[in-house]
């Protein structure tokens, strides 16, 4: 058998072998490169939000710091456009930092090692260019005696554009309408500006999963407080928090708004309702038996009560307080001064008219000489509790 020669530069194979499919060691690597990536990667990212599109799906930055965020949505499309950026004869592939790929020295068949580096910048105005460096170590064959050792400039633009949801968002669009109400009276300041704060936070978590879950809008209403939002399940899930927090009853109701041209299909609106309980706490409450608490809680389990007459706590969940309903109760709020007190009863004196009267004793701590806030209720009168602060 004579002497084979590379077919490509001519070299013998005694001096530039092993030959591989007819060709020398050199010429093997130049006619088979592994890493085919163009000079240009072009990307985009929302000017209002700073999403960009990760694997066609339109995602939120992990950083909001704009130099960050410019190398994070480069990386990205650098990273996905390598996906099909390898020779076939490539199987897999490990993204690698540039000093651990520079120890590399063997590799398996069919694998490739990569770095990425950016090596120039300017992210002062946009289109932002990063170019980067890749590097690829490879095998593509078991009679190479060197590794494929590859590098190209990979030039990344990244363009601005506004994504479909702040297209919608910046349009106007929403979906929904949460409407917060109170049972049978308007929402009072404390409670607007305690859901206000906690839609807040609320929306920041729903906002991670569903991007869709913005407040377009929030409009003060005289009896309450309605959020228009851009995805009814945002809406409803406010709803819920707001519940767990206040109790109440959700609704809902739909109201044709249009046709979609497109695809004819009705389009309707949602509204979710939350009308949260009438008692607030501090309300003085009787139920069906003629016993009178003060409110001291409520919250998306029930009413916490606390009896007059003993002085104790009582939990009522909301199935229960359906039957056995309390009701407000007209009552007088007074401040009296304990003067005596007896082995069953208590003297006190009226901090106003002077007057002194003694009631029961019931089973909380007193002391003689202290105020206390008084509740009249149908001529009698209950002690609520120690007067605080003056
Ligand atoms: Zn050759
Ligand atoms: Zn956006």
């Amino acid at each position: 058998m004579g002497e084979r020669f590379c077919y490509r530069c001519g070299i013998s194979e005694r001096e530039g072998g092993p030959l591989i499919n007819g060709l020398c060691q050199i010429c093997y690597l130049r006619e088979n490169p592994v890493l085919l990536i163009g000079d240009e990667v072009n990307t985009e990212l929302c000017q209002n939000c700073g999403s960009y599109k990760k694997n066609g799906i339109w995602v939120d930055p992990k950083s909001y710091d704009l130099e960050e965020l410019i190398f994070e949505v480069a990386e990205n499309a650098l990273l996905e456009s390598l996906e099909s950026s390898f020779s076939d004869l490539i199987r897999e592939y490990q993204i690698v930092s540039p000093e651990r790929l520079d120890e590399i020295q063997e590799v398996p068949v069919g694998t490739a090692f990569v770095s990425i580096e950016p090596v120039s910048y300017h992210i002062e105005h946009f289109p932002a260019i990063v170019v980067y460096e890749v590097r690829v170590k490879a095998r593509t064959h078991r009679l190479q005696m060197k590794l494929h050792d590859e590098r190209k400039r990979v030039t990344v633009y990244v363009r601005q554009t506004v994504c479909p949801r702040c297209q919608k968002f910046l349009g106007g669009y929403f979906e929904a309408i949460l409407q917060v109400r109170a049972e049978g009276r308007p929402l009072s300041r404390e409670e607007r500006k305690e859901i206000e704060k906690l839609v807040e936070g609320k929306v920041d978590e729903i906002m991670r999963k569903d991007r869709m879950g913005f407040i377009q809008d929030t409009i003060e209403k005289e009896e309450g407080l309605d959020f228009y939002m851009g995805s009814t399940s945002a809406a409803r899930k406010l709803a819920q928090a707001i519940r767990e927090r206040f109790g109440g009853k959700i609704s809902e109701a739909y109201e044709l708004v249009g046709m979609d041209r497109q695809t004819s299909r009705e389009i309707y609106r949602t509204s979710v309702s939350i009308r949260i309980p009438k008692f607030r706490k501090g309300d003085i409450v009787r139920d069906d038996r003629g016993v009178v608490y003060e409110v001291r809680k409520v919250d998306g389990k029930g009413l916490e009560l606390l009896n007059l007459s003993t002085g104790k706590s009582e939990h009522r969940d909301w199935k229960t307080l359906k039957r056995h309903g309390v009701e407000d109760i007209e009552h007088e709020l007074r401040e009296a001064m304990v003067t005596s007190i007896g082995r069953d009863d208590v003297q006190l004196m009226d901090m106003q008219s002077y007057e002194t009267f003694e009631i029961e004793k019931p089973e909380m701590e007193l002391s003689e000489g202290k105020v206390y806030k008084i509740v009249e209720v149908n001529g009698r009168r209950y002690i609520l509790g120690e007067k605080k602060g003056e």
